[in-house]
């Protein structure tokens, strides 16, 4: 698959690269970054969706497709490979495409280790290797002994996730989960459990720089949810009456500063995550990664998650964060950080060590 990609890259003409990605998640974090590091940009969407890529005059170009998986049409991949251009995954890569096998469009970021990402024991494994420190996974809902969440597969944003106290009242909320609509049977059978840490969310991202060989800190933020975080509105007793149960469907984000002594534990995860990737998906990470962890009362790090690439936190970045202007001294946010590090590889003629 690489070798393909690569020869697909040498054909290109590399003073006219061109910056596309599929209309959602992050688009204009990303296509307003390709912009200001002088990129012709395409934007492939969805009728839906159209409206707000107009709206923002960032993309040259409007793609329109039917639906996300369409991006794998072979008419459409051949043009954008005559347009020279170089695709930027995001979450709605991995929630509405799935595998990337039949994508032949040279991708910013390392092709595998997205599928590492969205495979819940292989991403386990990963972070296991990194030595971070994860919560406990429950092989069966009969090993849950404590506060648990149960979630679904992919990249869906927290939607229909739950919580329960005890084993008992995992299958009593499943029930009553699937009776409301909320979630499938079969998304109960393939449902992953895990140990639920009390604390406060932070979600990191980095960028993995080949070309400057260094982490970088870009953004953090945490995530606001519905209905979990409206549930301070609502009386307990009212709570208890009405049967409510928080749900995690992602409605925003918030930026976020953390205390300054913690970022050590956040840095040297993110080191180890790079170093294990290495390992585990030749050439390693490349680009933007996410950490997702908990903090809690005693100030330490739980990691509950990675993603192996942009994450719509980092719009929260946009045009800076204190870090990434701690870092480059000018605006700088992940979607520029991804084309810098395009237009670097390209000066340098690296673009083969970047692009999967
Ligand atoms: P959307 O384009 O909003 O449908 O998002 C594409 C995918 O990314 C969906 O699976 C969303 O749940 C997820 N997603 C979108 N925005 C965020 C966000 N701010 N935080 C976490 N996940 C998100
Ligand atoms: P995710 O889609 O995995 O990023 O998580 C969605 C929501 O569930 C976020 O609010 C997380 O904070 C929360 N969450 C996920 N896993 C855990 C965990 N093991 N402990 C506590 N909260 C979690």
């Amino acid at each position: 698959m690489r070798d393909k990609i690569l020869s697909t890259l040498e054909n290109y003409d590399k003073d006219k690269i061109c910056i596309a990605t599929l209309g959602s998640h992050s688009a204009l974090n990303i296509l307003k970054g390709a912009k200001d590091e002088g990129f012709n940009t395409i934007c492939i969407c969805r009728d839906k969706e159209r409206i707000i890529y107009e709206s923002f005059g960032v993309a040259d170009e409007i793609i329109p497709i039917k639906d996300y998986p369409d991006l794998l049409d072979d008419r459409l991949q051949n043009k954008l490979i005559e347009s020279n251009v170089i695709l930027i995954p995001h979450g709605s890569f991995n929630a509405y495409i799935g595998s990337l096998e039949k994508l032949r469009i040279p991708i910013f970021g390392n092709r595998v280790l997205m599928e590492w990402e969205v495979d819940r024991d292989k991403q386990k494994e990963w972070l296991e290797k990194a030595g971070v420190r994860l919560p406990k996974t429950y092989s069966s809902p009969e090993e849950i002994d404590g506060l648990a969440i149960v979630k679904f597969p992919g990249a869906m944003g927290g939607k229909g996730y739950f919580i329960v106290a005890s084993k008992d009242d995992f299958y009593e909320k499943a029930k009553r989960m699937v009776e409301i609509g909320l979630i499938t049977e079969n998304e109960i059978k393939n449902a992953f459990i895990q140990e639920y840490v009390f604390g406060v969310n932070v979600y990191f991202s980095f960028f993995y720089s080949y070309i400057l060989n260094r982490i970088e800190l870009i953004a953090m933020d945490r995530r606001y949810e519905s209905t979990v975080d409206a549930l301070g509105k609502i009386p307990a007793d009212i709570q208890i009456k009405a049967e409510i149960m928080p749900t995690y469907t992602v409605i925003g984000n918030f930026p976020i500063v953390l205390r300054e002594s913690l970022l050590s534990q956040a840095l040297k995860a993110a080191k180890d995550i790079v170093e294990v990737s290495k390992e585990i998906a030749y050439p390693g990470m490349v680009g933007p990664f996410c950490i997702e962890s908990v903090f809690d009362e005693n100030a330490e790090m739980t990691v509950f998650e990675i993603s192996a690439r942009i994450v719509a936190g980092t719009n929260v970045g946009i045009p800076f964060s204190p870090y990434s202007y701690i870092l480059w001294g000018e605006n700088m946010y992940m979607g520029r950080r991804i084309a810098r590090e395009i237009r670097l590889a390209v000066e340098k003629d690296l673009l083969n060590e970047v692009v999967y």
